[in-house]
């Protein structure tokens, strides 16, 4: 029998008692009961996502706190800034845009990090821009981005800072308050460990102040209700409730283990799988001084088909990983060492992935990745 290990960055592997939770009988959420969960579910956020600011609950994908963070940020002709070295910077520009904002784009390789000086650059040309919108974790390319250094340079400014942390949050650092980073954006299905349709963020006062300002038209994702519905212990519509009932089992075990150990357990799979893909002769894909610790991104052989590799994988062997997005396509693969798993996935994942290179004819010595992982596990 065949099982089917995640190694993809989003969704994650579930861990079993969050898994439970999952399937207990269904809730009222106009309830004490339910507000107990609410509240316990806010104050593990606020600790995993290292703030003391306000975080709304949303009933979507992580697209949709983005979505929200644009649209009651940004009226009609304001001026924004979006970083795009992936798929998932090039979202924030396409929001920008669906919501007749102007944003100026800023073009990075896929595979290295925004300078910062840039960002500061183009908001000493237009003082009056009302956000900048950058990505943790690009989790296109697996580059992490410096948000210290660029929250240093947004905090002297009126412009609001926005962190899609979708798949970074979690797994490398993010210190919302200590940094100074107005909205976080994140979303159940990655680091959270369950499964997707629960979005989250937090609001800075600062924030705040331009979404009240702003004069653009929202409903759903409109952020003066949640902050209503925080004040009450509510959400103003019905929540995700088997997903935040989940949630508080979750992030007992971010408190258990305790933020910074995970962080350094993350960082210790990644630079095993990082070590396995160099021992066999494959390169990583993001530069050195911005690879992230959420998931590795490596370059395939031109003569190793990507596309096959991964449904290989999947397919025949039951151990999922990702392969590349947009131009990217079929020429990585990504691992990712986020969620519920431990140094024996990532060992058995790059095992798989051994056994599929042979098999497409790739020539490297069987077994030296594994070793590689291993010595990182066993220092
Ligand atoms: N941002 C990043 C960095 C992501 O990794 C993803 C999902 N892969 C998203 C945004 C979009 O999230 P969703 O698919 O949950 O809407």
């Amino acid at each position: 029998m065949k099982r089917n290990l995640l190694l993809t960055p989003g969704p994650t592997q579930i861990p079993a008692d969050v898994c439970a939770a999952l399937g207990r009988p269904i809730i009222h959420h106009r309830t004490p009961q339910f507000q107990d969960n609410i509240k316990e579910a806010i104050e593990g956020l606020q600790y995993v996502f290292q703030t003391k600011n306000e975080i709304y609950l949303l009933a979507s994908s992580g697209t949709g706190a983005m979505e929200a963070a644009v649209c009651n940020l940004l009226s009609p002709g304001d001026k924004a800034i979006t970083v795009e070295g992936g798929k998932f910077g090039e979202r924030w520009t396409e929001l920008c845009k669906a919501y007749n904002a102007e944003p100026t784009v800023i073009e990075v390789e896929w595979g290295t990090a925004v300078d910062p000086a840039k960002i500061k650059e183009l908001l000493d040309q237009a003082p009056e821009t009302k956000a900048v919108f950058v990505t943790l974790n690009e989790t296109s390319t697996g580059v992490v981005s410096d948000i210290e250094a660029i929250a240093k340079i947004v905090k002297e400014t009126s412009a609001v800072l926005v962190v899609d942390a979708v798949s970074g949050l979690g797994v490398v650092d993010c210190q919302t308050d200590k940094w100074g980073v107005d909205i976080v954006c994140s979303a159940s299905h990655k680091g959270f460990m369950l499964p997707p349709g629960l979005a989250f963020l937090s609001v800075s006062d600062k924030a705040y102040k331009v979404i009240e300002a702003s004069t653009n038209a929202r409903y759903y994702w409109d952020l003066r209700k949640s902050k209503k519905a925080f004040a009450a212990t509510d959400t103003p519509f019905t929540p995700a409730i088997g997903i935040v009932v989940a949630l508080c089992e979750s992030l007992k075990k971010f408190k258990a283990e305790g933020i910074d150990n995970l962080l350094a357990n993350y960082g210790r799979l990644a630079e095993g799988t990082r070590a396995a893909a160099r021992a066999l002769g494959l390169s990583l894909f993001a530069k050195d001084d911005c690879i992230s610790n959420v998931l590795t991104a490596i370059s395939l052989p031109e003569d190793v088909d990507g596309g096959k590799l991964v449904k290989t994988m999947r397919d025949t062997y039951g151990i999922s990983v990702a392969g590349g997005q947009g131009h990217l396509k079929g020429k990585i693969i990504r691992i990712s060492h986020m969620g519920c798993i431990d140094e024996y996935d990532i060992l058995t994942g790059i095992s798989c992935l051994e056994k599929t290179l042979k098999e497409l004819g790739y020539k490297f010595e069987l077994g030296v990745g594994v070793a590689a992982a291993q010595k990182v596990f066993n220092a």
